[in-house]
C-alpha cells in the first residue's frame, strides 16, 4: 500500500526526525545528511505529492520507467533526479537527458558512454562510483581495490561532462541492520583513503549509503545521503 497526501507528509517529517536523531547520536550535523526519496514503482503523482511535502531529491532505478514519468514532472522546480540503479551502456543517452546524476557508475566503459552522451546534450552530470563492498557476485559496483576502480579514477580528467564526487554502496542484506555497519565503515574508510590521494578531477564528499532498514546505522558511520523508498512510501508492488 502506498501512502498519499497527509500520510506521506507526516511520514516524511517522521523520517527527517529519525535522521536528525541518528546524526546527533554520532555527533554529526543533521544538515550533512541528505534524504533521497526512492520512487521506483510509484507513479508520477506520488513524486509530485512528495515534492509538495518539501522533498527535492529523488532516486529512480530504471531509465525506461523514469522516462515514462518525467513528462508529468516538468513543473517541479529545484527537484533533482538521480539514477541509482545499474545503468546499461545502451541507455546512457536517454539517462543523460532525463537525470541530473548517475549514482551507480560501475565501469570505465559506462563512464565513457555517459560522458559522451552528456556532452551531446550539453549537460554535466554528477556521478558517484558504486562500490561492491561485500564482494557479492549478484551485485553491481566495482571492487574496492580493483583495476576497474583505478581505471575510473585515472580516466576522470578526460570526462569533462562528469563530476565524480563520491561513492555509493548497497551492502549485503542482513536482517539485523547492525550487520551492515562494517560495510558502511569500509566504504567510509575507502573514501578517506581515496580523498587522501588528491587525485585530479575527482572529489570524495558524498557517501551515499543506507536504505529503509539500515539508514540509522549508515548515518552513524558517516553517510551523507540515505536512499529511502519503503520507509517513506510504504511497500512496493513487485514489478
Ligand atoms: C530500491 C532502492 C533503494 C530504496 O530501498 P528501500 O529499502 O525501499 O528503502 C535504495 N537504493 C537503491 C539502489 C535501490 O535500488
Amino acid at each position: 500500500m502506498s501512502l498519499a497526501g497527509p500520510a506521506l507528509c507526516s511520514n516524511l517529517s517522521a523520517i527527517r526526525e529519525r535522521i536528525a536523531r541518528a546524526a546527533q547520536r554520532a555527533g554529526r550535523n543533521p544538515e550533512d545528511v541528505g534524504l533521497m526519496a526512492v520512487t521506483k514503482t510509484f507513479p508520477a503523482a506520488t513524486i509530485i505529492e512528495a515534492y509538495e511535502a518539501g522533498q527535492r531529491l529523488f532516486g529512480e532505478n530504471r531509465v525506461q520507467e523514469f522516462a515514462e514519468k518525467v513528462g508529468a514532472l516538468s513543473g517541479m522546480r529545484g527537484a533533482q533526479f538521480h539514477m541509482i540503479g545499474h545503468l546499461q551502456s545502451n541507455k546512457a543517452s536517454k539517462a543523460a537527458e532525463i537525470f541530473h546524476a548517475v549514482d551507480a557508475l560501475d565501469s570505465v566503459k559506462l563512464a565513457e558512454r555517459v560522458n559522451a552522451a552528456a556532452e551531446k546534450v550539453d549537460r554535466t552530470l554528477d556521478v558517484l562510483i558504486e562500490i561492491n563492498v561485500g564482494g557479492e557476485e549478484a551485485k553491481n559496483g566495482v571492487a574496492p581495490n580493483s583495476p576497474e576502480l583505478e581505471g575510473i579514477l585515472s580516466g576522470a580528467p578526460q570526462w569533462q561532462n562528469l563530476r565524480i564526487h563520491g561513492l555509493m554502496t548497497v551492502p549485503p542484506f542482513t536482517e539485523d541492520p547492525e550487520g551492515a555497519r562494517l560495510y558502511f565503515r569500509q566504504l567510509r574508510e575507502l573514501s578517506d583513503r581515496l580523498a587522501a590521494r588528491n587525485l585530479p578531477s575527482v572529489r570524495f564528499v558524498v557517501l551515499s549509503m543506507g536504505m529503509s532498514h539500515d539508514f540509522e546505522v549508515a548515518i552513524e558511520e558517516g553517510s551523507t545521503c540515505v536512499r529511502l523508498g519503503t520507509a517513506i512510501f510504504g511497500t512496493r508492488a513487485i514489478l
